[in-house]
């Protein structure tokens, strides 16, 4: 392989090698980034459904103690009997106490005295109350057949009269003989939560998601704000595992299940639940791959707009390199040639001239320079045309190469003067035998344009150490001992021989 493709082959190589550790490089840093960006986004919502937890907790231990003050207002009246309860209820005091305590806090949308027949006896609201019968709902119905002391957590129901979700906090009033008297109520305003949850959603971006459940899974609140959705059982798959996973109770998880609110679209989504510690809720947060990513995608597309550049200027630059080595390689060959014959020229010879003696007087080595002139050139110049010349000269150039080795060197230097350089010869007579086989091609039938071109040559050789240990001496030997085949007669070989 020529150097030229070489080293045109080795700016390649470099070239697509650097392109190749760019995209490597950014291929890294895409993956690394989206290590780091989910990591981060698992850590927002992680702490996200932490502080949601709070709030609720607070928010149900508000709700507790309302219902706590009420049953404890009723503990304090020594009531025994549901008559005695129902009358106390009943009270306008009553009723000022509790519009004041529902007042107090926003998200308390009302606090309700339930007669054990289910009548509202008194609540916040209005006084005296209408006839409202709650008889039905899951809380009394519970309640009433249970012996439980704990608070029960109803599901949400839809008020009547302004459409506003709310689901209750209840417990049971007894007398110091645990005899049912009635229920206290604490309705907890869905609308409420709902307007911290969509500011915190909104500033998470489109593909968040956050809910209140009781913890059997049925859905108090939720945003985005599903109405249909609100107080059925989530029985999807996702939490569904999740709750089934009992090792730790706040964990992230991936998944591509449909979600609750879009049974049939399967979505890739994390999610975080945090299970309030000492109240039967849990809350839950999710965000879409979409948008836990989002940053990532801006991010790698930055990533790869950059390599592409970059390997865009790589290109640009490697092809102006191999073109300005080529254009170099180009002049540098058309300085040390000769255009005729594609021969390397005087100035080239030269160069090669002084590596041979050094080589030479090194390795103590021999080598021969041979002079070689065409005889009467001109003439074929004058009577068949100078490109009949020109044809000459090319082929005879052909023919010299044909006869030498290729460490050795043929140079024109002249119009019809050639130079040879045979290094590391054995002796003396291996040159000159070289010379004849050239003279003897020389001597040949050339064919130009249907004529034949008949011609020969004179040569004189020189030899290192024997007939200079100087460039300049040796060429000086080599033409006398030509000048000297020319005058005897040419066509022939002369060895330089000192007088
Ligand atoms: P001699 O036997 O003494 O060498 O006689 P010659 O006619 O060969 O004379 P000489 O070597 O002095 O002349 C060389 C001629 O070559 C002179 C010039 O007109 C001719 N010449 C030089 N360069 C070129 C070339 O590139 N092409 C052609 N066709 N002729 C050239
Ligand atoms: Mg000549």
């Amino acid at each position: 392989m020529s150097i030229k493709r070489k080293n045109t082959r080795l700016v390649l190589i470099a070239g697509a090698t650097l392109s190749l550790l760019l995209i490597a490089n950014a291929a890294v840093s895409i993956y690394l980034l989206r290590q780091n960006t989910i990591n981060e986004r698992t850590g927002q919502l992680s702490n996200l459904t932490l502080i949601l937890s709070e709030h609720a907790s607070q928010t149900m231990f508000s709700a507790n103690t309302m219902l706590n003050s009420m049953v404890d207002a009723i503990d304090q009246a020594k009531i025994e009997t549901t008559d005695q309860y129902n009358e106390f209820a009943s009270q306008k005091s009553q009723f000022e106490i509790l519009t004041e305590k529902t007042n107090s806090n926003p998200i308390m949308d009302v606090a309700t005295f339930v007669a054990i027949d289910g009548r509202v006896l008194n609540f916040s609201r209005q006084y005296p109350p209408p006839e409202i019968n709650l008889s039905n709902r899951d809380y009394f119905t519970w309640l009433s057949t249970h012996d439980d002391d704990n608070t029960f957590y109803s599901l949400p129901v839809q008020n009547k009269g302004n459409e506003k979700w709310v689901f209750y906090l209840a417990r049971r009033v007894v007398n110091t003989r645990n005899e049912l008297l009635g229920f206290v109520l604490v309705g907890v305003s869905v609308e409420v939560f709902t307007e911290l949850y969509k500011r915190i959603g909104e500033n998470l971006g489109e593909g968040a998601g956050l809910s209140l459940y009781r913890d059997d899974r049925t859905l108090l609140i939720r945003w985005p704000y599903v109405d249909d959705m609100i107080g059925k059982i989530n029985s999807n798959v996702p939490l569904m595992s999740i709750l089934s996973q009992k090792s730790e109770s706040h964990k992230i998880y991936f998944t591509d299940e449909p979600s609750f609110s879009q049974n049939t679209v399967s979505t890739a989504r994390m999610i975080s639940i945090q299970k309030l510690d000492r109240y039967p809720l849990l809350i839950a947060a999710s965000m879409t791959s979409e948008l836990y990513l989002s940053g990532w995608y801006e991010s790698s597309l930055g990533i790869l707009y950059a390599t592409l550049v970059t390997i865009l200027f790589v290109v640009i630059s490697m092809a102006l390199l191999i073109k300005a080595y080529l254009h170099n390689q180009q002049i540098q060959y058309l300085a040390e040639h000769d255009k005729l014959t594609a021969l390397p020229n005087r100035l080239l010879l030269e160069d090669r001239l002084k590596q041979a003696l050094a080589l030479a007087k090194r390795n103590n080595k021999k080598f021969a320079l041979i002079y070689l002139d065409i005889d009467h050139f001109k003439k074929i110049n004058d009577t068949l045309g100078h490109d009949a010349g020109d044809a000459l000269l090319r082929e005879t150039a052909i023919r010299m190469v044909s006869c030498i080795r290729e460490t050795d060197t043929v140079s024109r230097v002249g119009g019809d003067e050639f130079v040879i350089l045979l290094y590391d010869i054995e002796k003396n007579e291996s040159a000159v035998h070289i010379a004849q086989k050239i003279l003897l091609e020389i001597n040949k039938d050339v064919a130009f344009s249907g004529q034949i071109l008949k011609t020969s040559a004179s040569i004189g050789i020189s030899v290192y150490p024997e007939h200079g240990h100087e460039v300049a001496l040796l060429e000086k030997h080599a033409d006398i001992a030509m000048y000297i085949a020319k005058k005897n007669g040419r066509n022939q070989v002369r060895l330089f021989t000192a007088v």
